[in-house]
């Protein structure tokens, strides 16, 4: 039996010079039921009325969660994708800004926000205070890999759940 790690490949200079990409293909098809599993741990499911899985590999975890946990899912897409009435967030990215869009809720709700790697935080800021414009109560963050070298979230105290920390 491999550890999750040993089904992480780390890609240099991919998707450009100076990234080592975390490509969790491997993971996904070796071991998909247990890192389900564990990205479910330590969130109290009782708290909880919806799964937001951003686009797009987060759709892939957030959705199965959901499945187990017998929750609703809510995508939070890239910008252009979803028809209105939307919600949007913009945030800077490294060069120039990207958005991201969910469908305008009608009530209060509590949610998980589920993505693949929490690596500067940009995406996942951007996503939490989306969803709090959009009257969702953001409970926990489940990732499946935490770069923390990378981000202050842990020493900031906001609640994240990361099966893999480097
Ligand atoms: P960030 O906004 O910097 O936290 O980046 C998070 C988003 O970019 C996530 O949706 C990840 O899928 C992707 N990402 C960032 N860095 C990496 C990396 N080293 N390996 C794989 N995906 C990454």
């Amino acid at each position: 039996m491999h550890s999750f790690e040993s089904h992480i490949r780390s890609v240099p200079n991919f998707p450009k010079e100076g990234i080592v990409f975390k490509d969790i293909t491997p993971l996904l098809q070796e071991r998909f039921s247990e890192v389900i599993e564990a990205m479910s741990q330590n969130i109290d499911w009782s708290q909880v009325d919806y799964v937001v899985g951003i686009e797009a590999r987060g759709f892939i975890l957030g959705a199965a969660m959901a499945q187990l946990k017998g929750k609703g899912f809510i995508p939070m897409r890239k910008k252009g994708k979803l028809p209105p009435p939307v919600i949007a967030e913009t945030y800077q990215l490294e060069y120039g800004t990207d958005t991201l869009e969910m469908i305008m809720e009608q009530k209060p709700a509590r949610v998980v926000l589920v993505d693949d790697v929490l690596a500067t935080g940009g995406t996942l800021r951007a996503a939490a205070s989306l969803c709090a414009k959009n009257k969702l109560e953001v409970k926990a963050m489940s990732l499946l890999i935490n770069l923390t070298f990378l981000n202050k979230f842990k020493e900031e105290g906001l609640p994240v759940v990361s099966v893999l920390n480097y």
